[in-house]
């Protein structure tokens, strides 16, 4: 293969469109050679329904990136990887662990990349983070991921289904963040979602995750109108205390003054995507989404009133 490495984004919508596309105009190692989609039109590269169209056309591809919903993955990654393609996920990689490792068994049983890009990590302040947690210990805190569903999720009825996890599906972002910060076997306990009786997923979630001496309460809500906020904050055993905010574009220290960087996340995912082709190596992390099955296993349901999509 030789780069800019020709890529084919499946499913062109909001994820798609805002991220995918000027990422890979922007990288080096990705040039976009098509989009399979159901709807996409007026763009400037060949739109296929399916991606086997694409292969019937003669068009030659190195990697496809899946920005469909997660329900609806399996087909196309075992078709990519069969061809020997390379796979990026969005996240989350699939609407259940299983599922996931299903996919990431077809890349490595095919010795193809299939990458499962949590773009939470690759916030300008997840690093800085990561190193702050090593050095501290005994770890309590509070993660608050509240956001407009109707802002950033217009018209997704796939979001409401089973498999697309609700509000679960902007809060793992939180989880993908937590997992790589503060690495280890966290466990979950005390979930409860307030559920819309339209939908199978809910609209607002809380649980608390512990690990080894640390303790994190999680609220997750989806809410119209008003502030937004996609925080993590963390207090350790001596005193110190990190802040990320705006889903880690902003850091604070000990209460002091929020530092601010403006975000690449797409850019980290690409860069990354073209790492694991370079060394022919998979990377399809579950951790963050055990935490969100094992909160759709166990959650306290309550039904509340009827969501508008
Ligand atoms: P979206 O706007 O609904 O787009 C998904 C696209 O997938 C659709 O436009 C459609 O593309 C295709 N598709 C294929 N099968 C589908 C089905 N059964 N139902 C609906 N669409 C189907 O969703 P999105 O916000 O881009 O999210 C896609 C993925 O990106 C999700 O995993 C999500 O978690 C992730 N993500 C979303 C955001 C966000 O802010 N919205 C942020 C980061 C990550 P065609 O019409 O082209 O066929």
């Amino acid at each position: 293969m030789t780069r800019p490495w020709k890529i084919a984004i499946v499913g062109f919508g909001k994820i798609a469109c805002e991220q995918h596309r000027p990422a890979i105009a922007d990288s080096p190692d990705f040039q976009l050679a098509a989009i399979i989609s159901s709807s996409a039109h007026a763009v400037d590269v060949p739109v296929f329904r399916t991606l086997e169209d694409a292969f019937a056309s003669g068009l030659a591809l190195d990697a496809v990136a899946l920005c469909t919903p997660p329900q609806v993955r399996q087909e196309v990654c075992d078709l990519a990887t069969a061809r020997g393609l390379a796979v990026l996920l969005e996240k989350p990689p699939a609407a259940t662990v299983a599922q996931a490792q299903a996919l990431a068994a077809m890349g490595s049983s095919r010795g193809v990349t299939v990458f499962a890009g949590w773009h939470s990590r690759f916030a300008p302040f997840v690093e800085e983070a990561r190193t702050w947690c090593a050095a501290h210990d005994g770890l309590h805190g509070r993660i608050e991921w509240h956001e407009d569903h109707l802002k950033w999720h217009p018209g997704q009825a796939w979001l409401w289904q089973l498999g697309g996890l609700g509000v679960l599906d902007p809060g793992i972002n939180s989880l993908s963040i937590l997992t790589v910060i503060r690495p280890g076997a966290w466990h979950l306990s005390g979930a409860a979602f307030e559920q819309p009786e339209n939908a199978d997923t809910p609209r607002a979630a809380r649980f608390s995750l512990g690990r080894n001496g640390d303790h994190v309460d999680v609220s997750f809500r989806f809410a119209e109108n008003t502030s937004e906020t996609w925080s993590i904050q963390l207090r350790a055993e001596n005193g110190d205390v990190l802040h990320l905010a705006d889903g880690g574009a902003a850091l604070s220290l000990n209460g002091g003054a929020f530092r601010r960087k403006a975000n690449a996340e797409y850019a980290g995912v690409y860069r990354r995507f073209a790492e694991l082709m370079r060394s022919g190596q998979c990377d399809v992390d579950t951790a963050a989404l055990c935490l969100t099955e094992e909160a759709f296993r166990t959650a306290e349901i309550t039904l509340v009133e009827p969501v508008t999509i």
